[in-house]
């Protein structure tokens, strides 16, 4: 693994700028790393991580782990939170890594001499313990057959639409083989022109 100074400024390139959401991605990615017995994140093929959030913070997890949406290896989880799960597949070690609320209030405390609550925040999340700004636990994480990395293990076509779809996404009902647009949760409208 890289040193914090290390993977802050290749997220800051990753990210297109240095924000509080990425000294806390980058140290939470690096706890949780350490957490499953991951020491080199990008070497292995071992890690995934579950994301909870698509903010700042989701960007610098993928600087520190590599881990990608395209890889298979990177799973968005959208919950608004600011946690991530780290599972290591060779092990089956889980931990989930939360950021707490209290670090805000934390950073201002600790570093008022500081002028602004960016400032406050960036040098907060370099220097404090792992114990101040995340709270963590062991989970069990059941990773499906058709989650995982590699060739797509099955593909059909939705009875409504004819667009193909990977992986067991798909909806049976009433006996029709639907995707998931079809079957009621699209989230796009198409319009004429
Ligand atoms: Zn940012
Ligand atoms: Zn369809």
């Amino acid at each position: 693994m890289n040193t914090l100074p290390e993977y802050l400024i290749e997220a800051e390139k990753n990210h297109g700028h240095m924000c509080p959401g990425q000294v806390l991605g980058v140290r939470m990615a690096m706890l949780g790393c350490r957490l499953v017995g991951v020491d080199e994140p990008k070497a292995g093929k071992r890690l995934i991580v579950y994301v909870e959030i698509d903010r700042c913070a989701a960007d610098a997890i993928n600087t520190v782990t590599g881990c990608r949406l395209g890889r298979r290896t990177l799973k968005y989880r959208d919950f608004g939170k600011l946690a991530a799960t780290f599972l290591n597949t060779g092990t089956d070690e889980a931990v989930r890594v939360v950021a707490l609320e209290s670090s805000r209030d934390l950073a201002r405390e600790c570093f008022s001499h500081l002028p602004t609550k960016k400032q406050q925040q960036l040098e907060a999340y370099k220097t404090l313990p792992d114990e101040s700004l995340f709270s963590w636990e062991r989970v069990r994480v059941r990773l499906p057959e058709a989650d995982r990395p590699g060739h797509p293990l099955v593909r059909v076509m939705c009875d409504d639409c004819g667009e193909g779809i990977n992986d067991s996404r798909e909806v049976v009902r009433d006996g029709r083989i639907l995707c998931r647009a079809c079957a009621g949760e699209r989230y796009y409208e198409v319009t004429a022109g």
